[in-house]
């Protein structure tokens, strides 16, 4: 992990374990080391561990299975899948390895949290090994629909995968229907009265729990930096936008929506300059490369037609910026483009908001397939992604809005990011968690004595 945190999952785990403490475990590329121990790091204020990845590994496991058919089938692209033989083999034992370095580490009053598609398979190779203890998932992506889940070779894993859990949290009620949906159709499932969906005699037990952010803290920081920015002359009115470069997030259609909205307002509207800060992600995956191409192709036609002296519409910036210093660029920003085309959540809306000053807040655009869209879409102006033309009109909208407007949406968007943080979203999951495992121990003592 490095200084600047930009991916969801990082960024939300690490404020956990910052205050609640315990073992962080993942796998790293290291060739120099060729045994299947876990190396302990110096993690702050926890302790991490990782299990370190041959470069063979590394590549049919982490840049092959996970990110090149999990990732796209999880994200509705199985036309980027990219299968090849020998990749799920090594997903598969590379989640033994982990499971059999971990085991004696695990003591019986730990909980147990796997987070992502990566790791899936990691409790059933955990309970193989005898834990006995509570274990649950948190898938960050969304769920994959059914037609989608046909794409997969050795669908019945999944099952085999998922029942393994005492929970399976899932980030939307959208989610939770996929895989309601995925269990009765692919494997046979019925829905218990308790949530549970049996299968085949197995049991998966799924449910959403929306990831938030620390929004409290994000506020305080946004409210102290100092106005930015040299790069930003004063009185330019700016969009934002903030996105790992995954063609999940749909950054040609942003530009291709801003491009409409650069083509349709009014002459005499002062323009809006858009900053889009891509942080570099899975640059060694072709498609990865695909889209960055495209991206950059893009910026230079629009900079080329639009641009005028001291206007250039689309600042691009391909890196991470420091936190602090983005609460900052949030702040600033008077509009919000949020669109990715599919996304489990999307904490960047939730930044967004945390950021904005609540007596002049600016105004998010947010995507309908962005999970975060279930509990933001009250406040936000909602666009469909794959329409310029409804991303030009809501760009038009937020760029006119009145200022009393722009308070009533933002402050309804508060009270909810506010209310499920990111402190909200560790309780309930680990709470429920533990009374599942209960149930399930309970259960298994009554069989044993019967
Ligand atoms: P994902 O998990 O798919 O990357 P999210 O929007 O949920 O998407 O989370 C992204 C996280 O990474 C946010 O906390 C965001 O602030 C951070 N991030 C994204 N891009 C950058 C960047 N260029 N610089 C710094 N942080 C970034």
């Amino acid at each position: 992990m490095g200084q600047t945190a930009s991916g969801g999952l990082v960024v939300a785990l690490q404020k956990t374990m910052e205050s609640q403490g315990g073992v962080w475990i993942g796998t790293k590329l290291d060739e120099s080391i060729s045994d299947h121990f876990l190396k302990e790091y110096d993690g702050g204020k926890f302790d991490r561990h990782a299990l370190h990845l041959q470069p063979s590994e590394y590549n049919d496991y982490y840049l092959g299975y996970a990110n090149s058919v999990l990732w796209p089938l999880f994200h509705g692209r199985t036309d980027l899948l990219d299968v090849a033989h020998g990749q799920l083999a090594a997903y598969a034992s590379v989640n033994q390895k982990l499971a059999e370095a971990t085991r004696h580490l695990i003591t019986d009053d730990d909980t147990i949290w796997i987070h992502d598609y990566h790791f899936i398979p990691l409790a059933s190779e955990l309970r193989k090994l005898g834990v006995q203890n509570p274990i649950g998932f948190f898938l960050h992506t969304p769920f994959p629909t059914t037609s989608d889940v046909h794409a997969l070779t050795h669908k019945r894993n999944l099952l085999d995968w998922l029942s393994a859990y005492d929970l399976v949290g899932l980030q939307t009620q959208r989610d939770v229907s996929a895989m309601i949906e995925v269990c009765r159709t692919v494997f046979g499932g019925q829905m218990l009265s308790d949530g549970r969906i049996r299968c085949q005699g197995r049991d998966i037990w799924p449910a959403s729990f929306p990831i938030g952010i620390e929004a409290e803290n994000f506020r305080r920081t946004a409210e102290a930096q100092k106005p930015l920015a040299p790069q930003i002359a004063s009185g330019q009115r700016l969009l934002i936008g903030v996105d790992r470069l995954d063609y999940s997030k749909g950054l040609p259609h942003k530009f291709r929506g801003f491009q409409r909205y650069l083509e349709d307002r009014a002459s005499s509207d002062s323009p809006l300059t858009l900053l889009q800060i891509a942080s570099p992600t899975r640059e060694d995956v072709e498609a990865y490369q695909e889209v960055r191409r495209e991206l950059e192709q893009i910026t230079g036609q629009v900079n080329g037609r639009f641009a005028e002296l001291g206007y250039i519409p689309i600042q691009y910036i391909h890196r991470s910026v420091p936190r602090d210093y983005l609460a900052g660029l949030y702040r600033r920003a008077d509009i919000a483009l949020v669109t990715p085309l599919i996304d489990g959540m999307n904490l960047v809306a939730k930044e967004y908001i945390a950021a904005q000053d609540p007596a002049d807040p600016g105004v998010l655009i947010l995507s309908e397939a962005a999970g975060a869209a279930e509990q933001l879409k009250v406040g936000a102006l909602m666009v469909n992604p794959f329409d310029p033309g409804s991303v030009s009109e809501a760009i038009q909208s937020a760029a006119s809005m009145s200022r009393e407007e722009r308070i009533e949406r933002h402050q309804s968007q508060w009270n909810e990011i506010a209310r499920h943080d990111v402190h909200w979203w560790t309780g309930t999951f680990l709470n429920s968690l533990k009374r599942n495992a209960a149930q399930r121990i309970e259960h298994d003592s009554i069989l044993r004595l019967a």
